[in-house]
């Protein structure tokens, strides 16, 4: 149970996904969560690199998808300034928000990635669905408070793992 809550690569923010190394690992297609992993904490503003990284992506003729558990009219927003399709109100860990976000990929499992902030929603989900996880650092610190908490048993967890992209070979 409890290696369902290890990411297969840590980074310190989204830029820092090696693309090229995963699509030797035919990764082409991303699932991305929102707050805190594609922009700042319940806002528009992008992390650094983040629309550099969609474009690198796209060059390779990859894609992305929003996964997320925010309401529709935020998810939107800053999937439609992207371009990229989105699933709302996921319920994530839950499967079925997973599914829905390949069916808008339309690419295997085997063939796609979940980037997220939080081990419990983002990696847990992603792993129950044997896909390739990838945890990022958090890009706002403020936060709700049950999220607080749930950071504490986070940090244990992350306090275990390897830094960096090397991590991709376990
Ligand atoms: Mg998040």
């Amino acid at each position: 149970m409890i290696e369902l809550l290890y990411p297969r690569i840590y980074v310190a923010s989204l830029a820092d996904i090696p693309l090229e190394a995963l699509r030797r690992e035919r990764i082409r297609a991303y699932i991305l969560d929102l707050d805190n992993t594609l922009t700042m904490w319940n806002s528009n503003e992008l992390a650094p690199g983040a629309r550099e990284w969609l474009e690198d992506l796209r060059a390779m003729g990859g894609k992305a998808c929003l996964l997320s558990n925010n309401h529709q009219r935020r998810v939107a927003a800053v999937a439609e300034a992207l371009d990229i399709p989105y699933v709302h109100k996921a319920g994530k860990p839950r499967r079925r928000a997973f599914e829905r976000a390949l069916e808008q990929l339309s690419t295997p499992h085997q063939e796609t990635a979940v980037v997220g902030d939080q081990v419990f929603t983002d990696i847990l989900g992603g792993n129950r669905m044997g896909m390739l996880t990838i945890l990022v650092k958090p890009i706002h610190p403020r936060e709700y408070f049950g999220t607080r908490l749930v950071r504490k048993v986070e940090r244990l967890v992350v306090k275990r793992l390897p830094q960096g992209p090397t991590a991709a070979s376990r």
